[in-house]
């Protein structure tokens, strides 16, 4: 069988390398062009740091753990019980469970359609990637409701995704020349700050003094941002970041990234949303059973051994 699997995200990734071992083909395709989908990282003046999924929680005996256990190369990914560091970037997960699986990449799918010879798949400018025997979307629900929208047969599906709603994030990238590379990570309690997470914490050197910290917006915070100009964000998140610290820090550099769907507010079942004989199939964050990556990564398990179970 040959299966399109719409985005490089975890659910994508593990869906694909699912395929592959059980004999079948996979073809993944992802509209940015890095790989990892909201397991983001980037690099900034020689630091690297997660800009969208902050913490990896592995649970011991679940599937993200035999994945990190299977994949991790040498000292690039460690696991010590629950946690993982990741010295060089969050994406190196994402990057090691490609092998042997066939990624486009920088391709938006732009429409599906349902034909005789299997399912077409077909990009911005009208030209088809492929037709292909199934298709996995991953994409978040209203990304994926875009795609159901094309195909004549799924317009209960496509509504029923529709209500699920998701939180936007801005991030506010930071380097830090403080004297203190042991500095915590915060939540406070008030202001927009949701969370600044120091990344030295995963194993991740400071450089010439300067400590990279993501610092995240809360929900409401960064709905109202969202469109703003950077220097409207920091000059909101840099008075607000004195205050988490109790004292002002003087501030290396910047970066500001805008998440438009970052966390879902809820949930579909992924049995219900995906009738038996279904030929594409809906897995991501969506459909999990529970707002843990772990339950994110079994959605794509899941749409695979659907598919090859017939
Ligand atoms: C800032 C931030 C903080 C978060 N914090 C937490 C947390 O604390 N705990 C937690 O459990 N989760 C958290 N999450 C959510 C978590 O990262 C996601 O649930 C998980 O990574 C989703 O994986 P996925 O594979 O379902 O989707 P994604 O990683 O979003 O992958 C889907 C991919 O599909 C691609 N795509 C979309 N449309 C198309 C198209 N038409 N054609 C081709 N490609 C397409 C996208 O580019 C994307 O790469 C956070 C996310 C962000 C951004």
């Amino acid at each position: 069988m040959k299966v399109a699997v719409i985005g490089a995200g975890i659910s994508g990734l593990v869906a694909a390398r699912d395929l592959v071992s059980s004999g079948h083909e996979a073809l993944v395709i992802e509209k940015s062009r890095g790989l990892g989908g909201r397991m983001a990282a980037r690099r900034a003046e020689d630091m690297v740091l997660d800009h969208g999924l902050p913490v990896l929680e592995v649970p011991s005996g679940g599937l993200l753990a035999d994945l990190v256990r299977d994949l991790a190369p040498n000292g690039v990914v460690r696991l010590d019980g629950d946690a993982v560091a990741w010295p060089a970037g969050m994406t190196v997960l994402p990057k090691a469970m490609v092998a042997g699986v066939d990624v486009l990449l920088g391709t938006r799918v732009a429409a599906l359609r349902e034909g005789g010879q299997g399912i077409e798949i077909a990009q911005d400018q009208g030209n088809t990637i492929g037709v292909v025997d199934a298709v996995i979307i991953t994409a978040p629900a209203p990304q994926a409701v875009e795609l159901l929208a094309t195909l004549p047969g799924a317009p209960a599906r496509a509504d029923a995704l529709r209500a699920v709603g998701y939180d936007p994030a801005v991030m506010v990238l930071a380097g830090l020349s403080i004297d203190e590379p042991g500095w915590f990570s915060a939540r406070p309690d008030s202001g927009p700050i949701a969370y600044v997470i120091n990344e030295t914490v995963k194993g991740r050197a400071p450089t010439g003094g300067v400590i990279p910290v993501v610092i995240r917006l809360r929900p409401d915070d960064s709905a109202r941002l969202f469109d703003a100009t950077d220097d409207t964000v920091l000059g909101e998140v840099l008075p607000a970041l004195t205050e988490v610290m109790g004292h002002s820090t003087p501030v290396a550099w910047t970066q500001v990234k805008r998440w438009r769907y970052a966390t879902t507010r809820g949930r579909l079942d992924q049995d219900r949303m995906n009738p038996a004989g279904a030929r594409v199939i809906i897995a991501g964050d969506a459909v999990a059973a529970g707002p843990s990556v772990e339950d994110v990564a079994r959605t794509g398990q899941w749409a695979a051994r659907r598919l090859h179970s017939g």
